[in-house]
């Protein structure tokens, strides 16, 4: 026999079992950015590399190695998407959205990164991503860690913890790297490979490394809260003051850093300890540079994206239902006049309840053989239509799963009228 053909490494299939599971996580999240009136927007997969060298930074991880970069047919240089912000900007300026207004968006969908696949970590994952324009905050910082903090109590994950911290401004952040750069440069003997090319490059990186043998050298750094301008400082302790009065509890991470220039501000981090060495489930941060480095006015910007596999893993290890996709009925069908009296019989029920998940059974069988079909299906019911029904224009209903009551023949035009009422009987 041939061998058949494998997945691109980590890039995952997710199957109808796990499939349950994401259904029920992107409908809660849809929920919770209604309840603060975010709106969608659906962007391309693919865009030109240049504006994620230019949105993300040429010296950062992403950009350096982690792109899926090719030419098309054409020649043009194209990149599929490592991360939603950039397009989502692109978008924005390109179709006026950000002309003296604010926005509320969110985009959700596949990332392509090419890093080492292991747990919670792959080449091809799933983003939402939330971003805020043309509001200076903190009062939008504050609103925006809300409504994450609600979706995680509504999606029952308490084992989370929220991490947070400024970046000052550009200014600022300018004299802390000029420290930064003074402090590991007298201490290089203790850095790695990639922080010494990131003392050249993104200093402040460095303080992101999660290479164990450099922790102490880096809990001993210089803080930037230490060296920040009075502003933001200001807009910090406001940001604090805001989320304390919401009941939201974070802890101050100095050590918390997006390596990119354009981020300034307010950071976080939600992270948890279930998942092992992956564990931060949402990143964000204010990037009010940004818009401007694209082309655009100066308006500032926040957003946060969450990773969907490392939420789906926290769900499903906390044993959390996905959403209901069993069929409500399967319908069986014994002999050739029946068969075809099932197929319209289907039909016309699906018209009378459009949310019946009814199965109908197809390619023939015994009555045993199709019962047996039902039960797999984990319907809640067995809809038998034999000869005698056929005749009669009735089905018999049968349940499938325990205490559910004894078998009942009734008119077929009766029976949407009754499973809705099943349905109900089950919620309450
Ligand atoms: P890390 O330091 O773990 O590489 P990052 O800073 O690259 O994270 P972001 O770009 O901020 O991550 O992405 C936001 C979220 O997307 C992360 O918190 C994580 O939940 C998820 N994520 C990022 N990269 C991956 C990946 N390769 N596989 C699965 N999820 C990912
Ligand atoms: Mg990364």
């Amino acid at each position: 026999m041939a061998k058949h053909f494998q997945a691109v490494r980590g890039m995952n299939d997710i199957l109808p079992a796990e499939a349950a599971q994401w259904q029920r996580l992107e409908a809660t999240v849809r929920d919770v950015l209604a309840a603060y009136d975010y709106q969608e927007i659906r962007l391309p997969l693919v865009e030109k590399t240049e504006l994620f060298a230019r949105a993300i930074g040429e010296v950062t991880d992403i950009v350096e190695k982690e792109m899926y970069t090719f030419a098309d047919r054409n020649g043009d240089n194209l990149t599929l998407r490592p991360e939603g912000t950039a397009g989502c900007v692109r978008a924005c300026l390109e179709h006026g959205l950000l002309h003296h207004q604010t926005r509320r968006l969110w985009y959700a969908g596949p990332m392509f990164r090419y890093e080492k696949p292991q747990k919670g970590r792959y080449r091809q994952f799933h983003q939402v991503g939330a971003e805020a324009y043309g509001m200076a905050g903190p009062d939008i910082d504050a609103e925006l860690i809300c409504l994450s903090a609600r979706l995680w109590r509504r999606l029952g994950l308490n084992e989370v913890s929220l991490q947070l911290n400024t970046l000052g401004s550009s200014a600022a952040r300018a004299a802390y790297r000029e420290r930064l750069v003074g402090y590991f440069t007298a201490r290089q003997s203790g850095l790695d490979e990639d922080s010494r090319r990131r003392l050249q490059t993104n200093p402040l990186r460095i303080l992101d490394s999660k290479n164990p043998t450099m922790q102490a050298l880096i809990a001993e750094a210089p803080a930037l809260l230490d060296h920040l301008d009075p502003e933001s400082l200001a807009h910090f302790e406001e940001l604090k003051a805001l989320l304390d009065a919401a009941g939201i509890v974070y802890q101050i991470n100095p050590r918390l850093v997006r390596g990119l220039d354009y981020y300034r501000q307010t950071v976080f981090e939600w992270v948890t300890d279930t998942l092992g060495a992956q564990g931060a489930i949402c990143a964000g941060g204010r990037y009010d540079g940004l818009i401007e480095e694209l082309g655009g006015p100066a308006t500032g910007g926040i957003g946060f994206a969450m990773g969907l596999e490392r939420l789906v893993a926290m769900l499903t290890a906390a044993g959390r239902p996905g959403a209901d996709s069993a069929p409500h009925a399967y319908l069986i069908t014994v002999g050739e006049v029946a068969q075809q009296i099932g197929l319209v019989l289907a039909e016309r029920w699906r018209d009378e309840w459009p949310e019946l998940r009814l199965r109908l059974n197809c390619g023939g069988g015994s009555f045993k053989a199709q019962f047996r079909r039902a039960d797999h299906s984990g319907a809640r019911f067995a809809l038998i239509l034999g000869e005698d029904e056929a005749k009669t224009a009735t089905i018999a209903i049968k349940p499938l799963r325990e205490a559910q009551g004894e078998q009942v023949t009734l008119p077929q035009e009766q029976a949407t009228a009754w499973l809705r009422t099943a349905a109900l009987d089950k919620k309450s």
